[in-house]
């Protein structure tokens, strides 16, 4: 995408952004939905906008930064000397700035995809990524947590986010940031955040054995990490309670354990367009949930596979799970396609089970029962040597096309 585009397209996706802020005029939205999903963020700094224009630049070399400072109450707009030669003097900040010594430029936004019009250099401190730091942890800056609370005991000391751009593809100058710019700060501070504990979690200390993320729909639509993504885990893992319940599996002698990951804060203020779903795949190795039994909307004209399709869609509809990481309670190991075939295997069965259904109410209770009960070793055993030959052939997933009852 051509840089100059950018600054046309909303602020929260990847749609034109044909309304801007009737406030401030510097942010773009594609729709009344998004500018009220950034509203949050975005009120930190719309009204202060008006007392950093133009006019009221203190010199030629001043540019407008975004400061975070760390006692709050929450980030403003600073003017900041940035020299000719792009050198930016920190005496122009408010606070003590001994501490201000990590600095990253950020050419895109990950979250968006986007390449930005222009380079934002941020001055921040990641605490947890140095537990152990001889230095003293630098105090958690709670301007950040008006943009997220849980960014408290993450990002440290005084931050701050000013701007670049390339002038003729040569030489940088220091340049005016706005309320754009700071909507992508905030992702940025996000993806950091979130790739840090992300980190934290998959750390493995001591023995380990092969594990499963399967992720929800912000991880695959927006990371744009695989459904089924395979991993280490630790092996005090297979002893865990787990949190997400599929007796199904031990239908099957797979016994799983099931642990719900926190959420993808990268892109959870946003707005996915075609579902609300956060996790399809999980609905279908968690009939047995509460959601299961749902209402079915009074249609005694739709026949009967519809309905069941319904009741088994609307189900994984609503799983707000989120993304999870599963692993076998004998230790064993668990390949990603293992879990594809296992999640497919019941689908199927779900749709098949329609068939027992002559009416409403057996659709939720006679099915269901049914379900519950259904799927054995030996029927999985034959499915997943017919599945293997269906989906393996270009995935390159060597151990997983071992079966499962032979690894
Ligand atoms: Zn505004
Ligand atoms: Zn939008």
């Amino acid at each position: 995408m051509a840089a100059t585009e950018a600054g046309s397209l909303c602020a929260m996706c990847k749609n034109l952004g044909t309304q801007s802020c009737t406030d401030c005029r510097e942010i773009r939205y594609c729709s009344q939905a998004c500018q009220k999903s950034d509203w949050p963020v975005h009120e930190l700094l719309c009204k202060a906008l008006k007392d950093f224009g133009h006019e009221k630049r203190p010199g030629p070399n001043f540019k407008r930064a975004i400061y975070f400072p760390v006692a709050g109450p929450k980030p403003h707009f600073i003017w900041l000397r940035i020299s000719d030669d792009a050198v930016v003097d920190l005496s122009t900040v408010p606070e003590d700035t001994t501490d201000m010594t990590l600095a990253f430029a950020v050419t895109n936004n990950r979250v968006l995809h986007r390449v930005l019009d222009t380079t934002l250099a941020f001055v921040a401190k990641m605490i947890q990524l140095r537990p152990k730091s001889a230095t003293a942890s630098p105090e958690p800056n709670r301007s950040l947590t008006t943009v997220d609370e849980e960014f408290l005991r993450f990002w440290g000391g005084p931050a701050l986010v000013f701007g670049f751009k390339d002038e003729d593809g040569q030489k940088r100058r220091g340049c005016d940031l706005g309320p754009m710019d700071f909507r992508h700060a905030v992702d940025h501070f996000r993806a950091l955040y979130y790739k840090g504990q992300s980190r934290r979690i998959e750390h493995i200390e001591g023995d380990k054995v092969k594990g499963v993320r399967l992720n929800c729909l912000g991880d695959t639509d927006i990371c744009q990490r695989p459904q089924f993504e395979g991993l280490d885990v630790s092996a005090a893992a297979c002893t865990w309670p787990t949190e997400v319940k599929s007796s199904l599996t031990e239908n099957i002698d797979i016994p799983l354990v099931i642990k719900k990951l926190p959420p993808a804060l990268v892109w959870r203020d946003r707005r996915l367009q075609h579902s609300t779903s956060h996790n399809h795949k999980i609905g279908h190795l968690n009939p047995d949930s509460k959601d299961y039994a749902v209402t079915i909307p009074d249609a005694p004209s739709q026949d009967q596979a519809d309905a069941w399709m319904f009741v088994y869609e609307y189900h994984t509809e609503i799983t707000d799970i989120g993304s999870v990481i599963v692993v076998r309670k004998d230790g064993k190991p668990l390949y990603p396609s293992h879990l594809a075939a296992i999640a497919d295997y019941f689908a199927a069965i779900g749709h098949c089970s329609m068939t027992v259904c002559t009416n409403h109410e057996q659709l939720t209770t006679a099915a269901k029962e049914e379900f519950l009960t259904s799927g054995s070793e030996e029927e999985f055993k034959e499915y997943y040597v017919a599945w293997t030959q269906l989906n393996l052939e270009s995935e390159g997933d060597s151990g997983g096309i071992r079966s499962p009852y032979d690894v």
